[in-house]
């Protein structure tokens, strides 16, 4: 039986976790061939382990780089490239929280950080990407904004900042590049359970942390967090081109949270 990504190419960053790995764990399935960026050497390699226990046909790149590096990026979309010949679908996720403090008490440094990684990573990833889809007349994109790119989150000044640039990054992008068979869009997460979530509720709750997590999970109308999977399944149908006629927009994914006032 074919599959929608059979011979189909996908770059994904921040690969080695979370969302980006049960992206590529989702797209193997489905017969992608993998390009996986991530700033970690070692989890991109997990995630490819756990790639080939699934689908062990499937062609894996790894390429280690920091998003927010101009020419690391060049690099990763080179090396895609290089190795395939094509670019058919780019989930330009890796991302960073930052460290949480009222906005007068907020680390510069920190600030910049997160908007580096999550601004500029993102926007650098389009720019080198987006030639290549337009040269060949067809691709897909999906940006990860989140909940935080479409409301405010208290104590999270740079990552919601970042975040709504993301998604005003996605709106640009995919009113310039509609028109050249590129459809491009946004995901807005709620909180789904991975890494930086735990990690996310350790700084609010410290040694409470899991009740943090409790009382948060409390008002989500689902009353659950969301998964990782879950992501995975609505990105890939925002890359099979099945979801053509879907462009510039940013798509919440949060059990129904951000609606509720
Ligand atoms: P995670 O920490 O589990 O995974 C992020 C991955 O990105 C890690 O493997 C990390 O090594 C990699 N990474 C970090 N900085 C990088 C850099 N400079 N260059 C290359 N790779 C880098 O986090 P996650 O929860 O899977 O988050 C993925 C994306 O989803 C992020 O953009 C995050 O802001 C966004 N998001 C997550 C949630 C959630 O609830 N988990 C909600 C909304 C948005």
């Amino acid at each position: 039986m074919s599959e929608r990504f059979d011979g189909k190419v996908v770059i994904i960053t921040g690969a080695g976790s979370g969302l980006g790995q049960a992206a590529a764990l989702e797209l193997a399935k489905e017969g992608a061939k993998l390009s996986l960026v991530d700033l970690n050497d070692a989890s991109l390699e997990v995630t490819k382990k756990l790639i080939l226990e699934i689908a062990p046909k499937s062609d894996v790149l790894l390429v280690t780089a920091d998003v927010s590096d101009e020419e690391a990026v060049k690099n990763y979309v080179d090396q895609t490239v290089s190795k395939y010949g094509r670019i058919d679908a780019f989930y330009n996720n890796a991302g960073i929280e930052g460290k949480q403090a009222p906005m007068a008490e907020y680390d510069s440094k920190v600030f910049n950080k997160v908007t580096d990684i999550n601004i500029n990573g993102v926007f650098y990833g389009m720019k080198y990407i987006l030639p290549i889809m337009k040269e060949q007349g067809s691709g897909a994109v999906v940006n990860v904004a989140s909940v935080g790119g479409i409301r405010a989150v208290l104590n999270q000044s740079a990552y919601v900042a970042s975040k709504h640039a993301v998604a005003g990054l996605t709106k640009t992008a995919a009113i310039e590049y509609g028109q050249y068979g590129i459809s491009i869009n946004a995901i807005a997460p709620g909180v789904i359970l991975t890494a930086m979530v735990e990690g996310s509720f350790r700084q609010i709750g410290g040694e409470n942390w899991e009740e943090a997590m409790a009382d948060f999970v409390s008002v989500n109308p689902k009353k659950r967090f969301g998964k990782p999977e879950e992501v995975g399944r609505l990105v890939a149908f925002l890359l099979s081109g099945e979801s053509e006629f879907i462009n510039g927009a940013v798509i919440p994914i949060d059990g129904g949270q951000s609606s509720q006032y």
